[in-house]
């Protein structure tokens, strides 16, 4: 009788419950990984980013709320490279738990998987330098967001093997789709290689090499550091030699101080998202965003070319 009774029971036990419980709880820092997190994990996974896109990443509001998130956290995905240095470690401070400790397999550090550029030879924080230990904006790059893609995938398939082959082939797909689209974006962009754009902060190194662009002016005098006048005065000065005519604005920086600079050199200031969600329509999705940005991109530079002398 005992077995009968088992044998009935069996399926509901196994069958309920588990399909509420398996879902991975993933916490990302920023909107970037957590977008790819979601193409990689799909409904085996939650995820929640403890930035918002329109943050600034470098200085995140270290709310008490985001550490019960990082309490029930399965997997912590972090860019590293010091880009939450400013925030994340006090709110780690604050987390007891184990599974998100470093080393565990929990744990992703993106930047381990990319080639960080703009390294500088010594440590040099004295200045408020925010990019100390190399550039931390990598996600801006399609082809680095499909090795993170990667690195998570391997995670995913660690902590749940038995639905390894669907994160296999969710990262094929997102894979796939990243090739297809970056093409089109080059080709987009290629009318304007070389061109030189202003940015207010230096998110771009990456962006800027993967679509023969030229990023190299900042309104910032150093990234983290308020521009000052002097700086803006040599800048001013630069984009008239280059005939640079086009600023780029991340939401979270001042755009008033990117329009007095257009206003003084004939630019026009363009507002570009560097995370998914920052613009309607591209939450949680890597390739939205990114052909936003291409797109704006190269309208503006094409309206610019169009209005030269
Ligand atoms: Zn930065």
């Amino acid at each position: 009788m005992k077995t009968k009774t088992l044998f009935g029971l069996f399926p509901l036990v196994v069958g309920l419950p588990l399909a509420a419980h398996a879902k991975l709880n993933v916490v990302t820092t920023t909107p970037d990984f957590a977008a790819v997190a979601k193409a990689i994990g799909g409904d085996r996974v939650d995820v929640t980013a403890l930035a918002k896109p329109t943050e600034d990443p470098h200085f995140v509001d270290a709310k008490p709320s985001l550490i019960l998130k990082l309490n029930k956290a399965d997997v912590l995905i972090e860019g590293r490279a010091e880009l939450e240095i400013g925030w994340l470690p006090a709110l780690l401070q604050g987390v007891r738990n184990p599974r998100i400790a470093i080393g565990a397999p929990s744990r992703v550090l993106a930047s381990e998987v990319v080639e960080l550029v703009e390294v500088p030879t010594t440590l040099d924080r004295s200045r408020g330098d925010v990019h100390a230990v190399g550039n931390p904006h990598f996600m801006i790059d399609p082809v680095n967001a499909v090795l993170v893609a990667r690195r998570i995938a391997d995670a995913f398939c660690s902590l749940d093997p038995a639905a390894a082959e669907a994160y296999r082939s969710n990262l094929k797909t997102f894979s796939d789709r990243l090739d297809a689209k970056l093409a089109e974006w080059q080709k987009l962009l290629a009318p304007f290689k070389g061109q030189r754009v202003v940015a207010y902060h230096n998110s771009w190194p990456y962006f800027a090499r993967r679509f023969g662009l030229q990023i190299d002016l900042f309104l910032e005098p150093k990234p983290g550091l308020p521009p000052t006048p002097a700086h803006l005065a040599d800048v001013m000065a630069k984009m008239k030699e280059s005939e640079a005519r086009v600023i780029i604005v991340q939401p979270y920086l001042n755009r008033r101080t990117a329009e007095s600079v257009a206003r003084n050199t004939g630019a026009v200031v363009v507002d570009v998202a560097d995370f998914p969600g920052a613009v309607k329509g591209t939450e949680d999705d890597y390739v939205k965003f990114m052909d936003h940005l291409v797109v704006s991109l190269a309208n503006a530079l094409g309206q610019s070319s169009a209005k030269k002398p």
